[in-house]
């Protein structure tokens, strides 16, 4: 059963072997059903061929594909702007389900910008489940459909526009003093919020 959505970076070396990928390197990823999680392994041309020719006829088996590894980029050029992408690695690293439509509508926002290919789509206990390659890092996002009702779509796109304004609201650890005992709600869409429109979030909604 998926209990949660994930990201899975590509290994720099083979799982089988431990050998360091060379840049340029063609390599395999392989994805199998560890109950949870879907359970990656990257592996080198060889123990693909030698260890792992019959895997799609493991019950396991969930997925797999080539890919070519490229040595990271020298860190200075980490991303420093909060964008569609950094906002989704954030929300499925807090892996709160509250985020599950947010994340879901990032995802496909990336889709559509061919910045995500989807690599795998199943079900698992009723529910959609997305697999998603990074295209140029290799990292493998698990994307849960949280099955969004017509209705829904329209506070969930206001949720993701003011988290990429905003970002995600930081837990409440110091509260205001003039603050009421009433809990602040996170749905409560704002004014502000609403009056933003961003054309990338309602194609996403048309093609739903
Ligand atoms: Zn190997």
């Amino acid at each position: 059963m998926i209990t949660e959505w994930n990201i899975q970076s590509r290994g720099h070396g083979c799982a089988a072997c431990g050998r360091s990928f060379a840049d340029k390197e063609a390599y395999h990823t392989v994805l199998l059903d560890a109950r949870s999680e879907f359970a990656r392994s990257d592996l080198c041309a060889d123990c693909w061929r030698t260890r792992f020719a019959d895997v799609r006829s493991r019950p396991d088996f969930i997925s797999c594909w080539q890919g070519v590894y490229t040595a990271p980029p020298p860190p200075e050029e980490a991303i420093k702007k909060e964008t569609a992408e950094t906002l989704l690695r954030k929300l499925v690293e807090l892996n709160d389900p509250k985020y599950i439509p947010a994340g879901f509508i990032l995802a496909a926002m990336l889709e559509r910008k061919r910045l995500l290919k989807v690599k795998e789509q199943l079900v698992r206990d009723g529910r959609r489940v997305f697999v998603y390659e990074q295209p140029s890092t290799g990292d493998v996002f698990t994307i849960i459909d949280p099955g969004l009702k017509l209705d829904e779509w329209e506070q969930v796109h206001q949720e993701v526009t003011h988290l990429l304004e905003h970002g995600i609201p930081q837990p409440a650890a110091s509260q205001p003093e003039n603050h009421t005992s009433e809990p602040a709600s996170d749905a409560a869409p704002s004014a502000e919020a609403a009056a933003v429109t961003d054309g990338d979030i309602g194609a996403v909604a048309s093609v739903q």
